[in-house]
């Protein structure tokens, strides 16, 4: 039964209701990481979902052979009791405007996986419409899997709108129905997993840990030593030592790493996240909850993403991506 941890409440299956979902007739818009997984676990719950999709859509013979019915976006969502909108955030408040409101029915139930949208205001559904959000804290693949395995990823829900007054039961329901019950399932409300999802990609895992690893190879490499070395060293070991942090935090990995690497972790981590790190790091969230970032991010999409092109490219092409290339191909344990 749910449970409190330090102040945030803590929902597991016993306290949803799938009933909430039942004979409600379930739209989730896009077939991509996240739509096939809330698609397939709740289909595999019993509940009746429609997938909408642009024509043409490469995704969209996959749902039909997973035994999904599809339609174009627009149609999907008439008559639909609940819609999730899993469409790249870039592209969901003009497919909102054009496909999703217009025929919207009455009291419906509007849902997402992230608060990007509601929260910079990029969409501001009708009064009539309930708003909540489900977010498994994992990606979509994982999601599927784990529900297959008969666990599931722990997921936020919030709820933002809510004049059906039922709101908070069916966003429990959706959560459970995609497996997040089985780990647990936390409240936020759309501001706080908005601006925390995206100070977490940035400065920490996605942004902060790449930048990491690929400097550490660029001074190893630079500096003369064998390029496998250094990628061993800065990315390979990472997951190996992430993976204790992850289990037993900081203080299992140090006891399991030797005391000379111990000692070179306190002797020579603050030198590398410096004040001024942390500092940066201040300016990234000040950035976030200005929407200076998501104004930025848009305008690129807007413009045909040539700021996400350009990166996307040369970072292709940094050497540690031969090195791994080649590197993994002889791990016969990734295969
Ligand atoms: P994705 O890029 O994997 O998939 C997007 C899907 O939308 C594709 O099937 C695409 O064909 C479809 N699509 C594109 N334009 C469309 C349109 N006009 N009409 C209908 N369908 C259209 O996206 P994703 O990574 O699953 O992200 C979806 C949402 O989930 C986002 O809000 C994202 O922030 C959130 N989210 C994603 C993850 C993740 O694991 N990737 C994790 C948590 C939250
Ligand atoms: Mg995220």
């Amino acid at each position: 039964m749910a449970g409190k941890i330090l102040g945030t409440t803590v929902y597991y299956d016993a306290d949803c209701n799938l009933s909430k979902l039942q004979g409600k007739k379930i739209t989730v818009l896009g077939y991509g990481s996240q739509g096939h997984a809330h698609a397939l676990n709740l289909k595999e719950n019993g509940m009746d979902v429609t997938i909408g999709l642009r024509a043409g859509s490469s995704s969209w013979k996959d749902a039909e052979e997973a035994g999904l019915t599809v339609k174009e976006t627009a149609e999907a969502v008439k008559g639909a009791d609940i819609v999730m909108v899993l469409i790249p955030d870039e592209l969901q408040a003009e497919v909102y405007a054009n496909d999703i409101e217009p025929n919207l029915k009455e009291g419906a139930y509007l849902a997402f996986a992230h608060g990007f949208n509601i929260h910079f205001g990029k969409i501001v559904p009708r009064e009539d419409v309930n708003v909540f959000m489900v977010a498994p804290k994992g990606p979509g693949h994982l999601v599927r899997r784990t529900f297959q395995e008969g666990s599931g990823v722990p997921c936020l829900y919030a709820v933002e709108k809510d004049p059906s007054g039922d709101t908070e039961e069916v966003a429990l329901a959706w959560a459970s129905g995609v497996g997040g019950g089985r780990s647990g399932i936390l409240e936020t409300n759309f501001k706080s997993e908005t601006e925390t999802d995206l100070f977490g990609e940035q400065a920490v895992l996605c942004g902060g840990v790449t930048e990491l690893i690929k400097t550490g190879f660029e001074v190893l490499t630079e500096a003369g030593y064998e390029p496998v070395n250094a990628y061993f060293e800065c990315l390979h070991e990472m997951k190996l030592i992430v993976d204790l942090i992850y289990e037993g935090g900081f203080q299992k990995m140090r006891h399991s790493i030797s005391n000379t690497a111990e000692y070179g972790d306190y002797y020579v981590g603050p030198k590398i996240i410096t004040a001024d790190t942390k500092k940066a790091m201040e300016q990234v969230l000040a950035d976030i909850q200005s929407g200076k970032f998501a104004d930025d991010f848009l305008a690129d999409s807007k413009n045909g993403q040539p700021f996400l092109k350009q990166h996307r490219e040369a970072a292709a092409k940094h050497p540690i991506e031969a090195v791994g290339s080649e590197l993994r191909g002889l791990m016969s344990w990734l295969k």
